[in-house]
């Protein structure tokens, strides 16, 4: 199998890539229940307008994922005409056996007998330490070698200095997935300086999490006043797009679209292709210090947390303490949180910390989710 090139990427790549972790729901609070016929519908106009990369994870969907691609894009298009991604989570596993297996099951699920873009799943110091213990990187190599993994690469969640020592020390990786968008960029997850390194070591860069999760789409957030006004026709969202787009040696930007007017204006901005002028970056800077003013906790809604032994909806939880925090409305997060599920709630939270090993933005969801319960429990 031939080795990834920019110019291969030029080719072939389409700049907009389908993010398949948040696909429609028929019930908002299970994973499981994708609306299908509502998916497809977003599918189509993705593929319609020319774009043909599905990125999905063995876990996505609370698991329900990889056959969701199999049956909206798999089955219904051929395959040549597609690029899937797809990710091996270490963490699943306890013995090279069973990473192998779960590996296997990957393309049982996908209904595919190959991978375009295989990837280790959330590197970082814990998912590296089960990746060099079980051999994913024997896996991910011996997949390539047969031709069931056209390239080989990892997803990251770390400090840069982490992302150079793997970059170093796995030279097999021909691309990296990176959690770029303005806000990172500019305040506390260093993003621009995982951007560096991915260039100095001449990796292709897959952006995830361009618009964190939705945040940077709210166009009635506080961080949306400044830049909805400089560009009053355009959507809030494709600021968030556009600073991606104009970063070069990016292969594809990853949008996790669950709605058609999401998919139609990522696709305009996309084909606009109006670059981030110095003026506006500057703009964006100050939205990105904004946000972190109005966001007390920076989840992205990857709900990789649904682990939770006792049922807390986790990003629920923090989407109420988020609100309360913008609009210093007790009563109304009250509502809120009364309103939730008792078997959701954060009361029953054990301090287990199952949910803390997994969460990619490693935030302190203990210590979090008690606000919830201190302010809100009767
Ligand atoms: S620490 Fe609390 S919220 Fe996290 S997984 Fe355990 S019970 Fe769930
Ligand atoms: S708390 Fe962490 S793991 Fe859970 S949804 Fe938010 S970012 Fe993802």
């Amino acid at each position: 199998m031939a080795n990834l090139t920019f110019e291969w990427i030029e080719k072939n790549m389409p700049k907009l890539g389908y993010g398949c972790m948040r696909l429609p729901l028929t019930n908002p609070a299970d994973a499981k229940t994708i609306d299908f016929p509502q998916s497809e519908k977003l599918i189509d106009a993705y593929m319609d307008a020319g774009f043909n990369y599905f990125d999905t994870a063995y876990v996505y969907h609370d698991q329900k994922g990889e056959n969701a691609v199999k049956r909206l894009i798999v089955e219904r298009y051929p395959r040549e005409s597609f690029f899937i991604a797809d990710k091996l989570p270490v963490w699943q596993a306890d013995s090279h056996a069973s990473l192998n297996r779960i590996a296997a099951e990957m393309f049982e699920r996908l209904g595919t007998d190959y991978i375009d873009f295989f990837l280790i799943h959330s590197l970082d110091h814990s998912n590296e330490a089960s990746a060099l213990k079980y051999d994913a990187y024997g896996i991910a190599r011996r997949l390539k070698a047969e031709g069931k993994a056209r390239f080989i690469g990892a997803s990251f969640h770390d400090t840069p200095e982490y992302l150079e020592h793997l970059l170093t020390a796995h030279p097999e990786l021909e691309f990296i997935q990176l959690q770029i968008n303005y806000k990172d960029w500019f305040t506390s997850l260093r993003s621009d300086e995982y951007y560096r390194i991915a260039r100095k070591f001449n990796k292709p860069i897959i952006i995830m999490e361009p618009v964190r999760g939705g945040a940077l789409a709210d166009p009635t957030s506080e961080t949306a006043k400044e830049l909805m006004a400089l560009r009053p026709d355009k959507s809030f969202a494709s600021w968030a797009i556009r600073f991606c787009a104009s970063l070069s040696g990016v292969a594809t930007i990853l949008s996790g679209m669950s709605a058609l007017d999401q998919v139609l204006d990522n696709i305009a901005t996309i084909k606009e292709a109006v670059p981030v002028t110095p003026g506006e970056m500057a703009a964006l800077e100050r939205a990105a210090h904004t946000y972190d003013r109005t966001h007390y906790i920076p989840c992205t809604h990857c709900r990789y947390c649904e682990i939770c032994p006792q049922g807390i909806d986790i990003p629920l939880t923090f989407d109420i303490i988020n609100e309360w925090r913008q609009t210093n409305n007790w009563a109304v997060a009250s509502t809120q949180y009364g309103n939730m599920l008792a078997s959701a709630r954060a009361d029953r939270c054990i301090a287990c910390e199952a949910c803390e090993a997994v969460c990619p933005q490693h935030i302190e969801i203990v210590k979090s989710v008690a606000i919830a319960a201190k302010n809100w429990n009767q």
